[in-house]
């Protein structure tokens, strides 16, 4: 058995009762969206003391999703590599193919609890779209997704998938046409009618309690990580590693090691084509403070405050906030941030596809990019625990197209085949 919230909070895991952390969070809304917001911070407090809603929850958790997701020991990849082992923890086999399912399912149950009608939620990948779609056929709400219309273009299975999961999906053709925009038309339709719909956020972000609610519906992924690491290696990881787009899967299996000092914890940014172009969203690298879709945290944003149109080959990446507890989590230097830019991905998500026959999301490729940049650093017993997200079968046409391959019958062992590999991807 495996309990799905975390249950010993503590000051660095735990927003304060405003949804705090340090000068991060919060809740900046209109005051009518503020009384619904707190309608679900009481509904939530009061479900996670409910045993019926935990049994529920972990009982779908269980059968429904497949969890526990294994821990891999990517071992051909790490000798490739040269260095430290790296594991995997297999988000990418849950049902619908990302960790994104494990908070929609706890949302939908909530907005069930609390008799919404009608899920509502923006998407980038279509990943959060999906799961959200899956969580409400399920069990029974009707579902809105609004979708940037250039996300639309590029994720066109994703869509597929939640038109046939009975979602409607409205696309948003205002500003860059992504993530953002989403989030914005999404907000102004829950403002619209808050009672029968309930915003179902996709990440760590958002105002108060969504950064808290997110964080604990996907604390699962580390509190399974801490205990399956130890059985199979014996010990704790000398470090964790995952991508940080809103932050969400990340801050899930951060929130299991938070209180581990020796293990080095590193969420990896996408770096685009370079930290020094502004196509990049590497906003705890490059943010300042400022106030976003109802919080407070780091953003990249202009002289005036507005948000600034951001990039990644990633569209679940592609967010110009950052989740609160991540800002914190800089701040206060538990853990680090760094970057990885398209191309460093696009090798991870070719590196590990070719080393372990593990096709992984361009997302969750950055984190893999870091972690085999920083295993080459190490020596062969270090261990380095990397979250792989989700499956990249979203991204295959994509990564062909752009970054086709000069030589697909390229032979490739060990060592300086490997390398030799990477550098047959083309770029175009
Ligand atoms: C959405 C998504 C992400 C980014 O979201 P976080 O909230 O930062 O986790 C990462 N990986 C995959 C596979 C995704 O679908």
């Amino acid at each position: 058995m495996h309990n799905p919230l975390t249950k010993e909070i503590d000051t660095t895991n735990a927003p304060d009762k405003n949804g705090r952390f340090g000068e991060f969070g919060g809740s900046y809304i209109p005051p009518e969206l503020q009384t619904v917001m707190d309608d679900v911070t009481r509904a939530y407090e009061k479900i996670v003391q409910d045993p019926v809603f935990l049994a529920e929850l972990s009982d779908l958790l269980t059968h429904y999703v497949g969890r526990p997701s294994p821990i891999y020991h990517a071992k051909r990849l790490s000798e490739a590599v040269g260095g430290a082992q790296i594991y995997l923890k297999r988000e990418d086999l849950n049902h619908t193919g990302a960790h994104k399912i494990n908070h929609c399912i706890g949302e939908v149950l909530l907005a069930k609890q609390m008799g919404k009608k009608k899920v509502i939620a923006e998407t980038g990948a279509g990943q959060h779209g999906v799961a959200l779609a899956t969580a409400a056929a399920l069990l029974g709400l009707e579902c809105d997704i609004y979708m940037g219309e250039v996300d639309i273009k590029k994720e066109a299975p994703n869509v597929s998938r939640m038109k046939i999961l009975g979602a409607t999906v409205i696309g948003v053709d205002r500003g860059t046409k992504t993530l953002k925009d989403a989030v914005d038309a999404a907000f102004e339709a829950y403002l619209k009618d808050p009672i029968d719909q309930i915003y179902c956020i996709g990440s760590v972000v958002g105002p108060h309690p969504f950064p808290m609610m997110v964080r604990d519906f996907q604390s699962v992924v580390g509190l399974e990580a801490r205990r399956q690491i130890q059985e199979m290696t014996g010990n704790l990881p000398q470090a964790v590693v995952a991508c940080v787009g809103g932050g969400s899967n990340a801050m899930g299996i951060f929130s299991a090691f938070l209180k581990d000092e020796e293990v080095a914890l590193y969420g990896v940014e996408p770096a685009g084509k370079g930290l020094d172009t502004p196509l990049h969203a590497a906003t705890v690298t490059k943010g300042t403070v400022g106030i976003l879709h109802g919080f407070k945290s780091l953003l990249l944003q202009d002289e005036s405050g507005e948000a600034l149109p951001v990039y990644s080959i990633a569209s679940g990446l592609d967010y110009p906030g950052v989740g609160p507890q991540h800002s914190y989590l800089h701040t206060i230097g538990r853990v680090n941030y760094e970057s990885a830019t398209d191309r460093e991905a696009v090798e991870a998500f070719y590196g590990l596809s070719r080393m372990e026959g593990i096709i992984p999301a361009l997302e969750s490729s950055h984190a893999v990019a870091y972690a085999i940049k920083m295993a080459q650093k190490m020596d062969k017993n270090g261990v380095i625990l990397v979250n792989l997200s989700g499956r990249g079968d979203k991204d295959i046409d994509y990564v062909l197209e752009h970054y086709p391959l000069v030589d697909y019958e390229v032979r490739h062992d060990n060592g300086n085949g490997f390398r030799d590999f990477l550098a047959n991807i083309k770029e175009q």
